[in-house]
């Protein structure tokens, strides 16, 4: 790919130090701990693991990895062979042997306003005694669990409950429709399935158990359903089938707090996650135990820079890998108070967010540059009515964050006080690969930085050669890591044809990226975010960056849509600000300042207005519906998408322009 583009992001590339009172008090000061990492990586990651995790019995090997090829079966990739552990235990069993045993480990907030506290001594009940529930209806080591619920403290103890006794838990984000639901519970083959009445969003009630009962009409392998009432509605209201389902409190009255933990064999599967679908059919990602956990604890530590004293937010749903890995997994297994809230963020107002941070005093805040651009959209005063300072470092996660949102983020949220964080990884990954420790690593709005320690990424062409600073290309690593997922769930073939079989003994990550001269990261979305117009490589997420700095602009997607002369002919689709008109003047405007900022051969074909941008429900723009649009195909899978109604209207739209087929 050539470097035209690099222009373009250069306007960004000033340094940010991390600020020196951050800096002075952070957990890693010493930048060491990259040149042990690299010197001897195997080592590396046996130490942490030992200094991170509490093994029943220790690993003999720390990796056993033979790349993945087509034809040959799992594993493939083997992290601390022969150690046992247990996942549960690790985040809850052994901070009771201490002062921790009292230390809040879930502080929660339900949108209509009630909260709880729950100790990790509390967390140990709870966990105990529904596993004694889970295994009193027959789940056993290696059957698998589905778990669809709200965001209650009940749902991070479901996990771990089904990690005590060994069951495989398969969390699907409660926003899902039943047919999305009823799918991942035939792939997974679950046995038992956990849910709530329902929960609240904006003001509303979701309505799970009635999803769940549509999806159960279609989905024999499961045998129970244990309903948690989180009383949306009243308990005589939901429909309950006799000898299937079971009340969550009435199965908790008699269960025993008593329940050892199963010894997991580090390579035992912890769980499975079905990626975002931003891309095509959902993958089922699965995760073990030892190196998931060895990777989340030690990256929790790092990049939040987890002090004991701390309340930190991950503003995931725990329904995604985000939520998994850093609302669960690894604050829980540090030890430290993990703030969970429940509902939207405009309810009741659209300042509820920095009200949670003002009222709980929250030192963290990690959340998704689409969240961050909503705020932008609605205005600054909604921050600035609130006290945020108790905040002292900021992340994001999901997507690439353009400059614009991470300064703004950055001087709103933060008060420049608090470094950001950008961090690359993905649902395969399990825990974050590229993003800046927090007080070492100098910041550049909209890179994700360096690689943690540990982790070796680099970008190549299409033969696999390493390009040159500047440069676009393919984000590979080269070398395996504690955390990756293993395989994915019935399918390995398509493990090995998704991410080894185009750069064999190498994990493709579907990522392009750029490398500057400083050995920082750019990624520039994903591989067919990048287009060909006339021979020129452009990254549409650079146009989309560029079109969110116009003051007019709150968000924009751009696709490329075929064409006979120049190959892909740029095509944008653009939110606008509260405030402004839409129009062709305006839309001339942004042509012309596209073609300005990154070259005439950026200037996009055609600009669509629209009030919504078609997204997954985890907040991601799907361009491959746009792309679908725009050359007149059959929409592919659509049932990860939030709301449905607005790629119709973009069809109706875009058809009027270009006639139907175009
Ligand atoms: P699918 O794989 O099913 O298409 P998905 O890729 O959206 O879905 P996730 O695993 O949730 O599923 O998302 C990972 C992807 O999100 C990454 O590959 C990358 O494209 C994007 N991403 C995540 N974090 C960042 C970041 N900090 N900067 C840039 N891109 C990011
Ligand atoms: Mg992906």
């Amino acid at each position: 790919m050539a470097s035209i583009s690099e222009k373009a992001l250069r306007v960004h590339e000033h340094l940010i130090e991390p600020p020196t009172e951050f800096r002075e008090k952070a957990l890693i000061q010493d930048p060491r701990l990259y040149e042990q990492a690299a010197h001897d990586f195997e080592s590396f990651w046996g130490q942490v693991a030992n200094e991170y995790v509490t093994w029943f019995r220790p690993f003999e090997t720390v990796l056993q990895f033979n790349p993945p090829k087509p034809g040959t079966k799992p594993p493939w990739i083997q992290w601390y062979v022969g150690g046992k552990l247990n996942a549960c235990y690790n985040c809850v069993d052994r901070h009771l042997q201490g002062w921790r045993r009292t230390k809040a480990a879930i502080v929660w907030e339900g949108e209509p306003g009630d909260s709880r506290v729950l100790t990790y001594q509390d967390l140990h009940r709870e966990v105990s005694k529904l596993a004694n529930v889970l295994k009193s209806l027959g789940v056993k080591k290696g059957d698998r669990v589905t778990i669809y619920m709200p965001m209650v403290p009940e749902l991070p103890i479901a996990m771990l409950a089904c990690a005590r006794i060994g069951a495989i838990h398969s969390v699907v984000f409660g926003g899902f429709s039943s047919e999305a639901l009823r799918d991942r519970i035939n792939d997974s083959q679950a046995k038992l399935l956990i849910t709530a009445d329902g929960g609240w969003r904006r003001g509303n009630i979701v309505p799970l158990k009635r999803f769940v009962d549509e999806a159960l009409e279609s989905a024999p392998s499961i045998e129970n359903v244990v309903v948690f009432h989180r009383g949306v509605m009243d308990a005589t209201l939901v429909p309950m089938r006799a000898g299937r389902d079971h009340w969550w409190h009435r199965l908790m009255e008699g269960a025993s707090q008593e329940c050892p933990c199963e010894e997991m064999d580090s390579e035992d599967p912890l769980y499975i996650l079905y990626t975002s679908g931003t891309t095509g059919r959902p993958k089922g990602q699965v995760h073990v135990t030892g190196g998931y956990l060895v990777g989340v604890t030690a990256s929790t530590r790092w990049v939040f820079d987890l002090k004991d004293e701390d309340i930190y937010w991950c503003t995931a749903d725990i329904g995604w890998v985000t939520g998994h890995s850093y609302i669960v997994y690894g604050p829980l297994a540090n030890g430290a108070t993990s703030f969970m809230y429940e509902g939207a963020p405009d309810y009741p107002d659209k300042d509820r967010w920095w009200a949670l941070i003002e009222k709980y005093r929250i030192n963290t805040c990690y959340t998704a540059p689409t969240a961050i651009r909503t705020f932008m959209r609605w205005g600054e005063e909604y921050i600035h009515h609130h006290d945020l300072s108790s905040l002292r470092l900021l992340g994001t996660v999901g997507e690439p964050i353009n400059p614009e949102a991470w300064l703004w983020y950055w001087e709103h949220v933060g008060g420049r006080r608090c470094p950001v964080v950008d961090t690359w990884w993905q649902t395969e990954t399990g825990m974050i690969l590229i993003t800046s420790l927090p007080g070492i690593i100098p910041m550049k709005p909209g890179s994700a930085t360096k690689p943690l320690p540990g982790i070796f990424p680099e970008v190549v062409d299409e033969e696999g050669k390493p390009v040159p600073d500047g440069t676009p290309g393919y984000l590979i690593l080269t070398k395996p890591w504690p955390a990756i997922s293993r395989t994915l769930w019935g399918d390995p073939d398509r493990y090995v044809e998704v991410y080894w079989a185009r750069y064999p003994g190498f994990y493709f990550t579907g990522d392009a990226a750029m490398k500057d001269r400083d050995g920082y990261f750019w990624l520039l979305g994903r591989v067919d975010d990048v287009i060909n117009v006339a021979g020129h490589r452009i990254s549409t997420m650079e146009m989309e960056s560029v079109l969110v700095e116009h003051p007019t602009t709150a968000e924009a997607a751009v696709i490329g849509k075929s064409d006979m002369v120049k190959g892909q002919i740029p095509v944008a689709f653009v939110t606008i600000r509260q405030g402004f008109e839409t129009g062709d003047g305006l839309r001339e405007e942004l042509k012309e300042y596209v073609a300005k900022r990154i070259g005439t051969f950026a200037r996009p074909a055609e600009i669509f207005f629209t009030a919504e941008l078609p997204k997954t429900r985890s907040g991601k723009i799907m361009r491959r519906l746009l792309r679908d649009i725009a050359e007149g195909r059959v929409l592919g899978d659509t049932t990860t998408l939030a709301d449905p109604s607005v790629v119709q209207h973009l069809r109706e739209m875009y058809e009027e322009k270009y006639g139907e087929g175009s």
